[in-house]
């Protein structure tokens, strides 16, 4: 550190860390680390500045629900509504890999028409994008991440990869549900899982390990076959000459006279730094990113920061069965059935869809502490009653749907006047499921009745939830209607880029992660043509 440096941080001021470089990324999940590899892949000076630690995940994680709270993003988030969306191990992830590090690695492809719901439904927003201008990125994920997953897979349009490895083994909730849904009819099939059935050389990180069937992806992989952020395109980042810096919280966006942006302000230790960069990509979540933009008052002519909050249709239902479950052991999210994504072509078989968009059915583990907690929420169980409820445990297997959830302009996110632990307002969202999802819910909770009920399930109970944190910041072809371009790139301020969660128009009928790292790949490859063309 030089010493006018030292002498500012003595006195309390903005400590200038090091020149300016070409990016700066804010933000190490899904969305920040691959455009991060990708820009660093290109030669490009990149510096990523994420808020939570860097893990070692075979050192650092325990098989232990408890110890691995520290992966949760546990600032307080005001919720409000009439179904207020839970925080906390739900919906949030903190670290150098962000939600990945104990997102449960499902990875399913949105299918053509989950892009056009509003062409399709007339409600509903269509995406900007075709799912041609993603299959390049989806290809190539699967290929570098190491899904593993069925050939042929039986749903959406004929794939031109296949998956790169064999699905991993079903766990006992899906042999339960698997049998039942083949005596209905139902067509099902192991899930597209980001977590390795092999051994697995990735290019430029070298040999990930196999799964474990240890059952605790939500709690972090300490073996690394679960392709998290931290063992996958951050180890590909720093191959390529990235700077990853760990603890830096991003409180300020700085703008030059012309109105772009000239660097960021953060927190590290307690001391306040500053990082020139000639561009920024946010990547910090659907919650933190638009949180930032109105802290800062930026990229928002449209009136669009913050609208449109989503969240997943994710009721699950309960049973309980004669056959030993272990609900704790196996990749929990083994077998999917992906015959709901538009059930109102099914007819009166399955109930009367009358609903937009559709939904994927999803076998479910659970560990110990997660299932308990939600049993004492979910049935007002508590000392004796829930004691005696957990003696079945290794008895208990679930279902649950990820369905698709309709933009709403009264479920927004704004800035309350409580301040958190740094001064600054903390986020409130605003929640409430609509009609549709309501329909869609009470439709696939008694869908998933009837499979356990097939499968011999007794004491079924429904869980009505939602899971994932989506939109706020949405893309769009209109300036007046959206935050960003179908590039990520922001309307009002031209050298900021969004690629998180936060772009999303719709929420689409498909677990997430993959669609935002394709996105954050596409980002990255159109902001390099950009330049390569000489483009501001
Ligand atoms: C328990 C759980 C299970 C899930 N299972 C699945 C699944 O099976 N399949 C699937 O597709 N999706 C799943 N998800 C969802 C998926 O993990 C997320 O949708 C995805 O990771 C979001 O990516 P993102 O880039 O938008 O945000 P994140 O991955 O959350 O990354 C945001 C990062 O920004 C950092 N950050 C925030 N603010 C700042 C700041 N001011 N300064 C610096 N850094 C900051 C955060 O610490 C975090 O690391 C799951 C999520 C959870 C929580
Ligand atoms: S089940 Fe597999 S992917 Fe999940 S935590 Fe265990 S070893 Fe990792």
């Amino acid at each position: 550190m030089a010493d006018s440096e030292m002498r500012a941080q003595a006195a309390g001021g903005t400590v200038d860390a090091g020149g300016t470089v070409d990016a700066v990324i804010a933000g190490t999940g899904a969305g920040g680390a691959p455009l991060l590899a990708r820009l660093a892949r290109a030669g490009l000076k990149v510096v990523a500045l994420e808020a939570g630690k860097r893990w070692d995940p075979a050192n650092d994680f325990a098989t232990d629900e408890r110890a691995q709270a520290k992966l949760f993003w546990n600032d307080e988030r005001l919720s409000a509504g009439a179904d207020p969306t839970p925080f906390g191990n739900n919906n949030s992830g903190i670290g150098v890999g962000g939600s990945t590090l104990h997102y449960t690695a499902y990875t399913p492809r949105a299918q053509p028409d989950d892009l056009c719901l509003h062409t399709q439904f007339g409600a509903g927003c269509d995406w900007p994008l075709a799912y041609e201008d993603l299959e390049p990125y989806y290809d190539e994920l699967e290929a570098f991440l190491g899904v593993s997953g069925p050939s042929p897979y039986p749903w959406g349009p004929p794939r031109r990869t296949s998956y790169p490895l064999a699905p991993l083994p079903l766990n006992g909730a899906a042999q339960l549900m698997q049998r039942a849904c083949a005596k209905m009819g139902l067509r099902t099939s192991p899930a597209a899982n980001a977590a390795l059935s092999a051994p697995y050389h990735q290019p430029g990180v070298g040999w990930r390990r196999a799964c474990t069937n240890r059952g605790f992806c939500q709690a972090g992989c300490s073996t690394g076959a679960k392709a998290s952020m931290d063992v996958t395109f951050i180890p590909l980042a720093l191959a390529h000459g990235a700077e990853v810096r760990a603890e830096c919280f991003v409180t300020q966006i700085e703008l030059d006279k012309q109105g772009r942006v000239s660097g960021v302000v953060y927190t590290r230790d307690g001391h306040e730094e500053r990082q020139r960069c000639r561009t920024l990509f946010l990547c910090a979540g659907a919650v933190e990113t638009p949180r930032l933009l109105l802290l800062n008052g930026l990229a928002n002519s449209s009136g669009q920061v913050g609208r449109n909050f989503m969240a997943h249709t994710g009721v699950q239902v309960w049973g309980r069965f004669e056959e030993d479950v272990r609900p704790y052991k196996g990749i929990p999210g083994a077998l999917i059935s992906e015959d709901t994504h538009r059930p109102q072509k099914a007819g009166p078989a399955w109930g009367d869809a009358d609903f937009a968009g559709g939904y994927l059915l999803q076998s479910i583990g659970v560990m110990p502490v997660t299932y308990a907690s939600q049993t004492a929420r979910g049935r007002g169980l508590w000392g004796e009653a829930l004691k005696a409820h957990m003696r079945g445990y290794n008895h208990t297997a679930g279902i649950n749907i990820l369905g698709d959830c309709l933009p709403s302009p009264d479920n927004f996110l704004e800035l309350s006047d409580e301040k958190d632990a740094r001064g600054l307002p903390k986020p409130r969202v605003h929640f409430t499921a609509g009609e549709n999802e309501k329909k869609m819910t009470a439709h696939a909770d008694a869908l998933m009745r009837a499979i356990w009920a097939e499968a011999g399930g007794q004491d079924l109970w429904s869980f009505p939830r939602s899971a994932h944190t989506i939109g706020t910041c949405r893309m769009g072809r209109d300036a007046r209607t959206a935050v960003v371009d179908p590039d990520g790139r922001s309307f009002d301020v031209p050298n900021l880029y969004i690629s998180d969660n936060s772009t999303f128009p719709s929420a689409l009928s498909a677990n997430p992660a993959l669609t935002i790292m394709a996105l954050s790949l596409r980002t990255s490859d159109r902001f390099l043509e950009r330049a390569q063309r000489g483009e501001d």
